[in-house]
């Protein structure tokens, strides 16, 4: 009897004892309590990269950290077009009062490249892609210390709940890096299934800002991203007869020269766009003309209606070219604009990133607070603010070592970028960093 009794009044004195005392605790020293841990959990997961639409064990993994600190989890959320792919996406939810709601996003996956860091715990994973190809994996875009600085950050929060009111809801996001996840989750009903957010928050890892600092961008922060399939058809034939052919590797050098007036002739120069051609094919043979040459496009821009203009002018130079070499109707260029490789711009609601801002300054110190330029390059989670009718804002998570930023700066060496096999946080300043900033940003959204 007497330990029946005993036990949960020992328990009671603890926990109450807990809570007091985290009461007091400065949010620094409740992160530096957790950090060994968290790096632990940062290492172990960049060992253990998955790719895109296969985040099976990360996404377990996520769910069983999150389940344990009290919130409300359902698991293997998305769907995707491709009916064979599983959606692992995760949503945490916990409620706490009257107040906000609050959504605040990682993402999952990680890349096929074969990391080159030499660092104790660099990954070795070795997979086959959707192709069937063999890959190696690696957390070349950091997605692992988002994760972690998630886990670190529900954490947190879940021990701070006399300081915030409202629904937090933790989201764990399949699929950035073939921008279909958000989408995917959407399409499977987060926003009717859950409660719908009244502010989204997401943090980057910025492979040039020192370990400690933060960025933030008010407006756009990142482009939309179009993938283009341009066929350009001709007539094939003998490499020593072309006056008997009509040539498509000709037209698609001409084509690739002149998809460049789009930005420099037509485009507004007040709005940023760009139009690549990244990838041309065509041809077996020296003297073979050969029937038709495949190009492959990325279009980027902020604006919708700067983005359809690029678009409808792709189709019209090259129509118009193929057109002046005399190809035949019926053997016009087929231009494809992709229905799946494609994401929606991430516009920062400048409000909310200012107040963010501010929220980082007292947190961080105005020093290692910056404001960052936008860039030209995509993620999805502009989908989350549903075209931009929720308040929303991704800022940028400095992970270098600053012994490399500032040696990088002196020699003019530019540092590893995001995606490059020699991309490298330094996982503890880092982590600390990004736990008190978003903690704070969610504290600030929903303090009682
Ligand atoms: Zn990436
Ligand atoms: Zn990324």
């Amino acid at each position: 009897m007497r330990n029946k009794t005993c036990l949960p009044v020992f328990l009671f004195t603890f926990i109450a004892a807990t809570v007091g005392a985290h009461a007091q605790q400065s949010l620094d020293a409740m992160i530096d309590r957790d950090l060994a841990s968290m790096v632990a959990t940062y290492k172990t997961l960049h060992a253990a990269p998955e790719l895109s639409h296969h985040e099976e064990k990360t996404a377990a993994f996520f769910a069983n950290q999150l389940r344990a600190m009290g919130y409300a989890v359902t698991e293997r959320i998305g769907k995707y077009e491709k009916a064979e792919w599983t959606g692992y996406g995760v949503v945490a939810v916990m409620k706490n009062g009257a107040g906000p709601t609050v959504l605040v996003r990682t993402e999952l996956d990680a890349l096929p490249v074969d990391e080159k860091t030499g660092l104790p715990y660099a990954s070795k994973v070795k997979t086959k892609n959707d192709l069937g190809q063999d890959v190696s994996v690696m957390h070349a875009c950091g997605h692992d210390i988002h994760i972690t600085n998630m886990l670190g950050t529900a954490k947190m929060l879940s021990e701070l709940k006399e300081k915030w009111g409202g629904t937090l809801i933790i989201l764990g996001q399949p699929a950035e890096e073939t921008i279909d996840g958000a989408r995917a989750m959407l399409r499977d009903g987060i926003y009717e299934r859950f409660p719908k957010p009244d502010y989204t928050i997401a943090l980057h890892d910025d492979a040039n800002l020192p370990a400690g600092t933060v960025g933030y961008t008010p407006g756009y922060t990142l482009a939309s991203s179009t993938s283009v399939d341009i066929k350009i058809r001709g007539l094939g034939g003998h490499g020593s007869k072309p006056d008997a052919t009509k040539d498509p590797i000709v037209v698609a050098a001409q084509v690739v020269m002149a998809l460049q007036t789009i930005v420099s002739r037509e485009n507004s120069p007040f709005d940023p766009a760009v139009v690549t051609v990244g990838s041309i094919h065509g041809g077996t043979r020296y003297n073979i003309i050969p029937d038709e040459v495949n190009l492959q496009l990325t279009v980027r821009a902020y604006k919708e209606e700067v983005r359809q203009k690029l678009l409808a002018a792709i189709e019209r130079i090259t129509k118009g070219i193929a057109l002046a070499a005399g190809i035949p109707n019926d053997r016009a260029p087929k231009v494809k604009v992709s229905e799946t490789e494609i994401t929606a711009a991430t516009y920062n609601d400048p409000q909310l990133t200012e107040r963010l801002a501010a929220v980082f300054v007292k947190a961080l110190g105005a020093n290692n607070v910056v404001k960052v330029a936008p860039a030209m390059a995509s993620e999805d989670f502009g989908y989350l603010s549903l075209d931009q009718k929720i308040p929303s804002t991704d800022f940028w998570l400095g992970a270098v070592d600053p012994a490399r930023v500032k040696e990088s700066k002196e020699t003019g060496t530019p540092l590893p970028s995001l995606h490059s096999a020699l991309f490298q946080p330094l996982p503890e300043p880092t982590l600390r960093t990004g736990i008190k900033a978003m903690t704070s940003a969610v504290l600030d959204l929903m303090k009682k």
